[in-house]
């Protein structure tokens, strides 16, 4: 069996294949490419696009492919083979530079927000050098941005790249004040994918999972989430394969997957890898979710990637642990000197500020019609954005703000006034898994995620609300220098962590308490993504964006119409599929059950005069009394969905989608999942949570 050391990566074009196969001057050249972001010229293209074929072919490829994300979807990608017939009826093997720098689809089927008019619909996909080639199923895919002629990112990958450019340029300025060499500055990104796998024979039975990848029906079932024994628990023997295939795979394709587990809902696992610059950590995370849906196939079972596929137990999530660092200095590490922690708490004051300032973007980034139903729910964060600093961070927070003394857990008294932190924060294991946005030690963890979303705009939008938070500091510091700086600095802290101390919360998210206190602190809550996407089009969210050149109004416009298009087709389909499932399955085979058991009381009666029939008749009239509210709550759904379908504007569809679609469908929901519990389970048509949940 080949080493796990030999397989890691061999998949993939990187910087060891690189050195390899490129001439040294060209190896050289693409190297400064990528620290600099330079475009490629042509000569230098032209040598890298036939070692890149060479290595491609010798490793089984045969075509290649730009691999983009569109804004609505994961991932696109069109192969175009190598061949080249050389007309004597033979053919070539060939790719050039060209090629390989820049790739023109037929872009016109996938949604803009009205940024690319048809008549101008090709859009072109452009190399992406930061991020590396791989080989995925026979194709060399070679990650790219996708850009209209007319210049706009009609992609998430592009805006991300800005912002890592724009927190770059702020952060560098800052390491200057503190006397500190030049060094590459990158955000880094770790994604834990939690999904849930059931068995291929179940979902195939249900319509709503197989159209809509959630429940839309589907009473309790008999045992929850609440013995726990399924988190950490041993894993099923099925499940096992499927995992090991998974690693197998991603350590080829140099995805660095690390930890594998159940997580605490039944069904439930989660994959967490080991970090990298954001830019990566998206790539790699899209390439995981891939893989997952397909290799879940080969063991009869299908990976559900959902952030609420079953109603009461668990939603998954995509925690998107993210920091910033300085060539191998982690920014957010408290560090071990007294500069050291100024200038951890300038970044750490720059984060609290940021997420502060932009609250309602970093919602917005995670808003979805199936996050809907995470958030605030079953061990999910609130729809409210607040930070968690543990108790000795937070602790240090209000003596810089009030302006007393810190003392530490051992008495140790610290003068704050030249930024003296005690080491052990390092080993912070203080865990708050209520918060949305916690420090962990040396990163922040934003927990609202949900585990279907590209994690490209929660990032870009963290990354470019940072770069401004810098910026400011910078700008207000700029030619100070020694002790002149050292007190301005912490004069800046103190002065921006109490403008923003509205933002930390330590205490628990879960608790009812809790949005009654953040209103009173005016922090939002927006709970639908409805109300959640409006924000993105607020003038202070252009003026963001534009500020730091990552979007313009245009490419911010597009963005939000495209987020609130698929949430009311999302809507839309959810809706029409429950009205069929409710009319063709549930309630047919609710019928047949009420007719079968209606004739057993008149056979029975028949046979035995003055039989008593009592059971029998109360449930047929629970039956009758069901079906009769079901099949009101169905014809309100319709009414209801007819009107909203006809409205032309689409915000005003999401709000009403929102406010009153969602409680028309859990209305008729209820009626179902209560018929459910009591018709024979012969007669049910489609597998129960029970069935779902616990015979994988
Ligand atoms: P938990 O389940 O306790 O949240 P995990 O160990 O499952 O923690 O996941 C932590 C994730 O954070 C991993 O993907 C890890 O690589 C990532 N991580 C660690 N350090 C950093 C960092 N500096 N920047 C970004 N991500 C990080
Ligand atoms: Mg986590």
């Amino acid at each position: 069996m080949a080493k796990v050391t030999d397989i890691y990566g061999s998949m993939v074009f990187n910087d060891v294949t690189m050195q390899e196969r490129l001439p040294s001057t060209t190896y050289k050249t693409l190297a400064k490419t990528i620290e600099e972001g330079k475009p490629l010229d042509e000569e230098c293209a032209n040598d890298v696009a036939h070692a890149m074929k060479e290595w491609a072919i010798e490793h089984g490829a045969t075509h290649y492919t730009h691999w983009f994300q569109p804004l609505s979807g994961i991932t696109s990608e069109k192969h175009d083979s190598f061949l080249d017939p050389t007309g004597d009826g033979r053919a070539i093997m060939k790719f050039s530079g060209k090629e390989l720098i820049q790739g023109e689809p037929d872009a016109s089927s996938f949604p803009s927000g009205g940024l690319r008019a048809t008549f101008e619909a090709r859009g072109y996909t452009a190399w992406d050098p930061t991020s590396y080639a791989f080989i995925k199923d026979e194709v060399l895919c070679i990650p790219t941005a996708f850009c209209s002629y007319t210049g706009e990112a009609l992609d998430k990958k592009t805006p991300l790249l800005r912002s890592m450019s724009a927190i770059e340029e702020q952060a560098k300025r800052v390491l200057a004040l503190f006397g500190e060499p030049e060094r590459h500055v990158v955000t880094t990104v770790g994604s834990e994918q939690e999904y849930f796998l059931i068995s291929e024979k179940d979902y195939e039975q249900r319509q709503d999972l197989a159209l809509t990848g959630r429940t839309l029906f589907g009473a309790p079932p008999c045992k929850g989430q609440e013995l726990e024994e399924h988190y950490f628990g041993a894993i099923r023997p099925s499940v096992n394969e499927f995992m090991k295939e998974l690693d197998d795979e991603l350590w080829a394709l140099g995805v660095p997957a690390k930890t594998k587990h159940n997580e605490v809902a039944p069904a439930q696992h989660e994959l967490a890898p080991v970090f990298t610059n954001a830019n990566r950590a998206i790539d790699e995370n899209l390439l995981t979710m891939e893989k997952m849906r397909l290799l879940a196939s080969h063991y009869g079972l299908v990976c559900l990637q959902h952030e609420k596929p079953f109603e009461g137990i668990n939603g998954s999530g995509k925690h998107n642990n993210w920091s910033i660092s300085a060539g191998k200095t982690n920014l957010l590490d408290p560090g071990d000197t007294p500069m050291d922690n100024l200038r951890f708490l300038v970044f750490l004051t720059g984060v609290i500020q940021a997420v502060d300032d932009y609250q309602e973007l970093l919602r917005m980034s995670v808003a979805s019609a199936g996050n809907d139903h995470r958030l605030g729910a079953n061990e999910a964060p609130p729809a409210i954005i607040s930070i968690f600093l543990g108790d000795e961070l937070g602790e240090i927070v209000d003596a810089l703000v009030d302006g007393h003394e810190y003392t530490n857990a051992d008495k140790v008294a610290m003068d704050l006034g030249v930024a003296v932190l005690p080491n052990f924060l390092k080993d912070n294991t203080d865990r708050n898994r209520t918060s949305p946005f916690a420090f962990t030690g040396n990163k922040f963890e934003f927990r609202m995620p949900g585990s279907a979303v590209n994690l490209s705009d929660a990032n870009m939008i963290l990354n470019t609300a940072m770069a401004k938070s810098l910026k400011e500091f910078a700008d207000e510091m700029e030619g100070k220098q020694g002790a002149e700086f050292e007190a301005a600095a912490i004069a800046y802290i103190k002065r921006t962590l109490t403008d923003h101390q509205r933002i930390i919360f330590n205490g628990n998210g879960y608790s009812d308490e809790w949005p009654i206190e953040a209103e009173r602190r005016g922090l939002a809550n927006h709970r639908t993504t409805a109300d959640a996407l409006p924000c993105y089009i607020d003038q202070k969210s252009i003026d963001l964006f534009e500020e730091f050149g990552v979007l313009n109004e245009a490419e911010v416009r597009s963005r939000y119409e495209v987020k609130l298009e698929k949430y009311n087709k999302l809507l839309n389909i959810e809706i029409r599929v429950m009205k069929r499932m409710a009319r063709r399955t549930y309630l047919p085979a609710i019928n047949e059950y009420l007719g079968e058991l209606a004739s057993t009381v008149n056979a029975v009666k028949a046979a035995v005069p003055g039989a008593d029939t009592t059971q029998q008749e109360e449930v047929l009239n629970k039956l009758l009394t069901g079906v009769s509210k079901a099949n009101e709550a169905l014809k309100a759904l319709d009414a209801l969905h007819k009107e909203i379908a006809a409205l032309d504007d689409e915000q005003e569809k999401a709000n009403r989608y929102a406010h009153e679609g969602i409680p028309a469908m859990e209305a008729l929901r209820t009626e179902i999942d209560l018929l459910e519990k009591i018709t024979d389970r012969d007669h049910w048509p489609v597998p129960t949570y029970n069935d779902i949940l616990f015979y994988v």
